[in-house]
């Protein structure tokens, strides 16, 4: 936990990861042990400062595996996630964790509805929880489900509460991702003037905002940013730890010294162990993140990258492709060419991207190397059968 407590120190920005909780909490993904602790070791190796790391009161594997995460002693923190009641934080204590996260809803529709109870009770059990992790001297954020949906006055109200009973950070949960960016900057900007509590953002993707409101939590001063790899989790899922973190680098210039080239692996590998494939269109990570076909952008990034690509693709530890397609232009091909060895003059490239046009449309795809072959071959075959300007006897 060491990396965990110097960016506390020097009061930077955190990532706090939470697929091996949010994430596996997804309607039908299950981890095994094995793929729970891989998936530490490599977000500890990315440069996450906290990993949130399960359910301790769940017993059996999820208490196991957790106590073995613990045991390596990682450069993250690792944090365990109870609700608001001592039992659970027990159970936390045992695997030895040194954070935990007391999670209890501060919404009235959940409180009418889920709990059942008061707003009073509600402060009562997340105080008495907070106060006795807080004795055992382990680092608490306490969580706001459903905060995106609480009254704002009831909101600092429990912020307070949590503070004085110890808590280290609230965490804003947008349980139902109900957000956007502009009102998540004006809410969190009045609860840190409020209550000069840390934050951390926790939000989710039902609008396909979960990204841009953690990013806007930060501008409004939120210093946590909860994420999952690939941005698993319930339902629409969470902020995707890829998308945050190269955001943060490129478009807010904040390089928290993670290690980006290790994306592509790491995503991949939890889409295999959450059953879940990595889409081609994946922001980051996906493989047509830096696959070009039309003319003219593949033109622009054969001359220079830069043309219209961000970041570098080994950057995420991807590659760059050049497509043939419908849409690719003689320039690409030629390039193509050069790859096997063959020089085309700009007579035959033309002449070639006419015949790639047509079966491109025909099969409604882009081409494999072979085919592209094969219609080299086509046309080499039909200029020997009429070569041009050749006189014909009869
Ligand atoms: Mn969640």
């Amino acid at each position: 936990m060491k990396r965990f407590h110097e960016s506390l120190e020097k009061n930077l920005p955190m990532l706090v990861d939470t697929t091996l909780r949010d994430g596996e909490q997804t309607a039908g993904v299950v981890f095994s042990n094995r793929e729970k602790l891989r998936i530490a070791k490599m977000l500890d190796n990315l440069g996450v400062h906290q990993i949130e790391a399960g359910i301790p009161v769940m017993g059996g594997d999820e208490k196991a595996v957790i106590k073995e995460m613990v045991s390596y002693n990682l450069q993250a923190s690792i944090m365990a996630w109870n609700r608001a009641n001592i039992e659970d934080i027990k159970h936390s204590i045992e695997c030895g964790v040194d954070a935990v996260a007391i999670s209890i809803s501060t919404s009235d529709i959940h409180i009418n509805h889920k709990l059942r109870t008061s707003r009073e009770w509600v402060i009562e059990n997340m105080t008495k929880a907070t106060e006795f992790a807080s004795k055992e001297g382990l680092y608490i954020s306490v969580n706001a489900e459903d905060a995106s949906r609480s009254d704002m006055e009831f909101l600092v109200q429990f912020a307070e509460a949590a503070k004085q009973a110890g808590a280290n950070r609230l965490r804003f949960c947008d349980t139902i991702g109900v957000l956007e960016p502009f009102k998540t900057y004006e809410i969190i900007s009045d609860l840190i003037g409020k209550t000069g509590m840390d934050i951390e953002m926790h939000t989710h993707n039902d609008f396909g905002m979960a990204t841009a409101n953690a990013l806007a939590g930060l501008k409004a001063g939120a210093r946590f940013l909860g994420v999952t790899v690939n941005g698993l989790g319930e339902r629409a899922g969470n902020a995707a730890l890829e998308e945050v973190a190269m955001a943060l680098k490129h478009l807010f210039g904040v390089n928290l010294g993670v290690n980006t080239k290790d994306f592509r692996n790491l995503c991949e590998y939890v889409a295999r162990a959450s059953g879940r494939q990595l889409y081609p269109a994946k922001p980051i990570v996906g493989t047509n993140t830096f696959a070009h076909e039309s003319g003219i952008h593949a033109d622009g990034v054969l001359k220079h990258p830069e043309t219209y690509e961000v970041f570098s693709p080994e950057d995420v530890g991807l590659e760059r492709q050049i497509v043939i397609g419908k849409h690719s232009g003689s320039k690409a091909i030629k390039m193509k060419f050069v790859e096997y060895g063959i020089d085309l003059s700009d007579e035959e490239a033309a002449d070639l991207l006419k015949a790639v046009r047509s079966v491109t449309i025909d099969l409604k795809r882009t081409l494999f190397d072979k085919e592209l072959m094969y219609i080299y071959e086509d046309y080499l075959y039909e200029k020997k059968l009429a070569p041009s300007g050749a006189e014909s006897e009869s």
